[in-house]
């Protein structure tokens, strides 16, 4: 009996670093190319650092790098009633995005009130959108960002929006809270996020 118990905790010890290994190997580094377009209202080097500024968070925190491709201005011209005018953003996103061959395109806009009112956001209470849950990757990905209040907020929004696109649900805890409590904003993804995240994004290519 006396012998075994140095024995496993030889095992114990040399299987260590292997799993502390595997665990780096687990979620490789993931590269997704991302289109900017900025809406006409919107201040570009704003748009620009904010982007930054979500891009070294998601790598951060889930290991997927969000690398700028390209950056658009949205025109002016999107007149029509709500849906069209959607439909027409959509469209254009759409067209850049294929020809640009990015995974992924943010729309940023201003909260109000011109680049608002050319879509059909629910009500000026929405501070972002996103085109699905696990888009990220396809050139369907589409997220729609109003900069609202600080650089700090703003990002926070763009990071709750990308987290869709990566495959994150709505939860409770953390960043992917359905409504954002201006007092108490959350500032991260959870843990679950993570794991919903890593999930989806190991099916990425590298
Ligand atoms: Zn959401």
């Amino acid at each position: 009996m006396r012998l075994i118990t140095p024995l496993l905790l030889a095992i114990t010890l040399l299987i260590a670093p292997a799993i502390a290994q595997a665990d780096i190997f687990l979620y490789p580094l993931k590269r997704v190319r991302i289109l900017l377009v900025v809406a006409h209202d919107v201040d570009i080097s704003r748009a620009l650092r904010l982007f930054k500024m979500e891009a070294a968070y998601v790598e951060k925190a889930v290991n997927v790098r969000l690398e700028l491709t390209a950056v658009e201005n949205m025109p002016e011209d999107m007149s029509g009633p709500p849906m069209l005018r959607m439909a027409k953003w959509q469209l254009r996103t759409k067209h850049l995005a294929k020809k640009y061959k990015v995974g992924g395109t943010l729309v940023f806009l201003s909260p109000f009130p011109s680049s608002v009112d050319a879509i059909d956001f629910e009500s000026e209470a929405v501070l972002g959108m996103a085109s699905g849950i696990g888009v990220l990757g396809k050139d369907s990905a589409l997220a729609f960002i109003k900069i609202v209040g600080s650089d700090w907020v703003a990002s926070r929004i763009g990071i709750h929006e990308i987290g869709h696109l990566l495959g994150a649900w709505h939860i409770h805890n953390g960043i992917m809270a359905p409504y954002a409590d201006a007092n108490q904003y959350a500032s991260e993804y959870s843990l679950q996020t993570i794991q919903q995240i890593q999930e989806y994004a190991s099916h990425l290519p590298d």
